[in-house]
């Protein structure tokens, strides 16, 4: 009988320790220069209590795996040896692809979150799932050939304004774009030989805010974003995204602010997203004699009149039900981005002093609240998170890919 003598069962089952510790700290020094552009030497050890040696060697694997570089040390004005910093390699790239109603676009994101080319393709009507295939495979192709040679594609991150299969990357449901049980995960890798993770855009953006955006640092945020389509978001709660049982959590804009209000396409009426309303802006603008289409850029503009009075009321129903959240999830940051964004931007002082009046105290009172950064690259970037997944959740298997 062959039985393992007690002393190699402990030496195979160390090593494995070893394996599996030394895989979790290059994921981990990995993601920390990714998520925050180029650290010293000396701050990694600070911040993942690692020796100096240990960091150095795992900084010697991502480099030999081209997925970091090291650069001369910045004069810290410290005592001590200056600390060469280590950079994100940004011939590491995802492919990101938002299919909306009216365009297609896709962007190249290297490692770091920089977008480094993007191409869009405005569409006549709301896409098919073959023809919006057909452009981001075009998209593609313009968006590559813009990159530097010697840059490696990690994978594709899709973000789809709908309900989303994460596993198959199947869009199970996306009501604008009338889609329905849609492959188009699977479609687009067989197209391109590449990894495809699929995410619902919502996820994707709060995710993209959390890591590189206005929520950066905290472990407990609140995003709410409002277009012409509604208001989405999303919650991060320890640190995580918060899920639900089938996915669907965060859908903050069927709240409900006003019994008495208008019907929302949910069933219900008084939503959220009904009483904070780009249409609603739009319409009470023109009957001020201000084009729709200036709407959001005269929201500061105005201090009398319907349309002044609308903003107003908006803001005050945005205060009431960021107050209901924050007693719901009790955030250290709220981002607003859309036009829920240039609301803020506008009535700053009204929406803070409502969130106070109305929030269940203390809960409010420490709240940061803030308006999103990144503009239009942020479903960009946050798609291109869901790529870059498997390479930080492990870089040693990608090191042995490549
Ligand atoms: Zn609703």
């Amino acid at each position: 009988m062959n039985v393992p003598t007690p002393g190699s069962h402990l030496t195979a089952s160390a090593g494995s320790r070893n394996e599996q510790t030394r895989r979790h700290n290059l994921s981990t020094l990995l993601t920390l220069v990714h998520h925050h552009g180029a650290l010293s030497r000396a701050e990694l050890t600070k911040l993942t209590g690692l020796n100096r040696s240990t960091i150095g060697a795992l900084n010697t694997e991502l480099a030999s795996a081209g997925l970091v570089f090291e650069s001369a040390a910045q004069e810290s004005g410290t005592v001590g040896r200056p600390s060469p910093m280590v950079n994100p390699s940004a011939d590491i790239v995802a492919l990101a692809i938002n299919p909306d109603i009216d365009a297609i676009e896709v962007g190249a994101v290297g490692l770091g979150g920089e977008v480094l080319s993007r191409a869009r393709r405005a569409t006549a009507s709301v896409p098919t799932p073959s023809e919006a295939l057909e452009i981001a495979l075009e998209l593609i192709e313009d968006v590559r050939s813009q990159l530097a040679s010697g840059t490696t594609i990690v994978g594709v991150g899709v973000a789809v304004p709908g309900l989303v299969e994460a596993d198959s990357g199947t869009v199970t449901r996306a009501p604008h774009l009338g889609w329905e049980d849609v492959a188009w995960g699977e479609q687009l890798s067989d197209a391109l030989g590449l990894p495809v993770q699929v995410g619902n855009d919502a996820a994707v953006a709060v995710v993209a805010v959390a890591v590189f955006g206005a929520g950066q640092g905290a472990a407990n945020l609140m995003y709410l974003n409002g277009s012409a389509s509604g208001i989405g978001g999303g919650v991060i709660a320890g640190g995580t995204r918060l899920v639900g049982a089938n996915g669907f959590a965060g859908e903050l804009g069927h709240t409900l602010v006003n019994s008495e209000g208008d019907a929302c396409y949910c069933g219900r009426k008084g939503c959220l997203e009904t009483e904070v309303n780009l249409n609603r802006l739009h319409a009470a603008a023109e009957a001020s004699g201000i084009a729709a289409a200036d709407a959001v850029a005269q929201l500061a503009a105005t201090s009398s009149g319907p349309f002044a009075a609308e903003v107003d009321r908006e803001a005050d129903v945005l205060a009431h039900g960021i107050a209901n959240l924050i007693s719901v999830f009790n955030p250290e940051a709220v981002v607003l981005g859309g036009f829920l964004g240039d609301l803020y931007g506008a009535r700053q002082e009204r929406i803070r002093t409502g969130v106070l009046a109305d929030a269940f105290a203390p809960l409010g009172d420490n709240v940061r609240i803030e308006r999103a950064q990144l503009g239009d690259e942020l479903l960009l970037v946050g798609a291109a998170e869901l790529a870059f997944g498997p390479l930080l959740h492990d870089p040693s298997g990608w090191k042995a890919k490549s």
